[in-house]
């Protein structure tokens, strides 16, 4: 309904201007996660780390209750993003997990989503996990988590043919046409 002011958007995002919390943030943090607030958690986390899911994209659920195998989901039409309780480990998990998702909605703004299950959804999780990646410190990510991070990204790279991987070499993450999702917005050049 509103797709055309999605893409006035700023793009994807290449520095990430995130911020470091101070011991005392991060202790309020850890505090609304004993406490199973986790709707704070997240709305503070993402003040905290300045992670803003960009505009209207603050439609939040958690899901303690099932058994769920991901942190968190991005729904296909990026209305909303669920959280899981796999996602409250840690304080930098959770910013991390904050991160990927919205790495998913500027993917969306900009024209690259993928469809669902197809290599187009694929690059788009491989562009997420590098992206976390590299703002590693800022988030202060474990070792353990660092490489749950690596681990995750390569079940998703091992599905990319080669002409996606060299792409990705190259430090382009561009769907191709025929791998985007029917209804999603285009590339502006287009
Ligand atoms: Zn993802």
């Amino acid at each position: 309904m509103v797709l055309a002011a999605w893409r006035t958007v700023p793009g994807s995002g290449a520095s990430e201007s995130l911020k470091r919390p101070n011991r005392i943030e991060v202790a309020e943090l850890q505090a609304l996660i004993k406490e199973a607030r986790y709707r704070d958690a997240i709305t503070r986390t993402m003040n905290i780390f300045g992670l803003n899911l960009l505009g209207g994209f603050s439609a939040l659920f958690v899901n303690d209750q099932e058994p769920y195998p991901d942190d968190a989901v991005t729904l296909p039409d990026i209305s909303v993003v669920r959280f899981t309780i796999n996602a409250f480990v840690s304080v930098p998990w959770l910013a991390r997990t904050i991160f990927h998702e919205r790495v998913h909605i500027q993917q969306f703004l900009r024209g690259d989503w993928g469809r669902t299950d197809s290599l187009g959804d694929w690059v788009n999780e491989v562009e997420a996990y590098d992206r976390s990646a590299r703002v590693a410190d800022v988030l202060g990510l474990s070792g353990a988590e660092r490489q749950t991070n690596a681990a995750l990204r390569s079940t998703y790279y091992r599905r990319l043919d080669a002409s996606y991987r060299l792409r990705i070499s190259g430090g382009s993450y561009k769907v191709k046409t025929e791998d985007r999702a029917p209804g999603a917005p285009t590339p502006p050049t287009e």
